[in-house]
């Protein structure tokens, strides 16, 4: 069991079950994974001393094999391309205040939260608000910025650790030796920016736009001019940047059968795109001249100087 797991079970035992969490980070089978324990963890009939579930009990039996009647998984559904839409939280949201059938809670596990809607995010709110009691909601995420600053702050926040950055550091030391470890440390440096607590409005939309963006050029079949779409200020230049390195590091992996460590781009069907739009010497291309162009505007370099650099590549 992981040390996150570990020190989640600790506080349910001590009786410090929240309403709602949201579990980021790692692939979206690890965060499910690590729903369902926490899940257990709160049903489980014959907890151990340290409050970790049994795993054998009624309640944990019914869990894995997802048939415990208070315990349900929404959102598996949505295909790549789809949104969780409102409909599916009233749903949620009329169930929710009826009584759990046969335990002390009822537990819902949204997976796929970055694909709800702000419509969806609001409604949610709504129930966050003023929860049922003995309801407890997990949301799955990749990262807490998909979803609105509001839902966030009503949610106990856990990042889940990926050994993908190692995978990728792999792969970059065979194909382009000089800048792997650059790489890795640059990445990790925007994973835990990505993964503070409180991010300003002014954040939060530059990241969301920066997002937007990768999904444009890296996947969108309409022409997109990178140049154009990129902020001219210095420091609003150099996170876009950032942001579009890591998506180059998503369809690296994703080229390498690594796809569910994906950060940016997730989903089998957007990197599945990507990663037949670009070639991996273009991939490497890229990323070289994004980190070069962020690494010389951090020391003042000129952001014009950068646009017209950044052009001949991306034409
Ligand atoms: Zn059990």
């Amino acid at each position: 069991m992981s040390e996150l797991a570990t020190a989640l079970f600790d506080e349910i035992k001590k009786g410090y079950l929240c309403h709602s969490y949201l579990l980021e980070g790692g692939s979206p089978a690890e965060r499910l994974a690590l729903a369902k324990n926490i899940a257990s963890a709160i049903l489980c009939e014959k907890k151990s001393i340290d409050g970790s579930p049994c795993f054998c009990c009624n309640a944990c039996l019914k869990i894995k094999n997802n048939i415990h009647p208070d315990v349900s998984v929404r959102g598996l559904d949505i295909p790549d391309t789809g949104t969780f839409g409102i409909d599916k939280i009233r749903d949620v949201r009329s169930e929710a205040y009826i009584l759990p059938n046969e335990s002390d809670y009822k537990i819902y596990i949204l997976v796929s939260a970055e694909k709800l809607t702000t419509q969806a995010q609001n409604a949610l709110l709504k129930v966050f608000e003023e929860p049922p009691k003995n309801v407890v909601f997990i949301l799955l995420a990749p990262f807490r910025t998909s979803l609105l600053p509001t839902v966030i702050s009503r949610a106990k926040i856990y990042t889940l650790q990926s050994d993908s950055k190692n995978i990728l550091s792999a792969e970059l030391a065979e194909k382009h030796p000089e800048f792997s470890d650059v790489f890795s440390k640059r990445i990790s440096g925007l994973m835990s920016a990505l993964a503070k607590t409180n991010f300003s409005d002014t954040e939060y939309t530059l990241y969301r736009e920066a997002f937007d963006l990768c999904e444009l050029f890296f996947i969108s079949p309409v022409e997109c001019r990178l140049i154009e779409k990129l902020p001219r200020k210095r420091e609003d230049m150099i996170c876009f940047l950032d942001v579009l390195s890591l998506a180059v590091r998503d369809i690296l992996l994703y080229k390498k059968g690594a796809g569910d460590n994906a950060f940016i781009l997730v989903g089998e069907n957007e990197l599945n795109k990507a990663s037949s739009r670009f070639s991996m010497k273009k991939l490497i291309s890229l990323y070289d001249k994004f980190f070069e162009c962020s690494v010389r505007l951090e020391s003042f370099g000129n952001v014009n100087t950068m646009i017209s650099e950044l052009s001949f590549l991306t034409a």
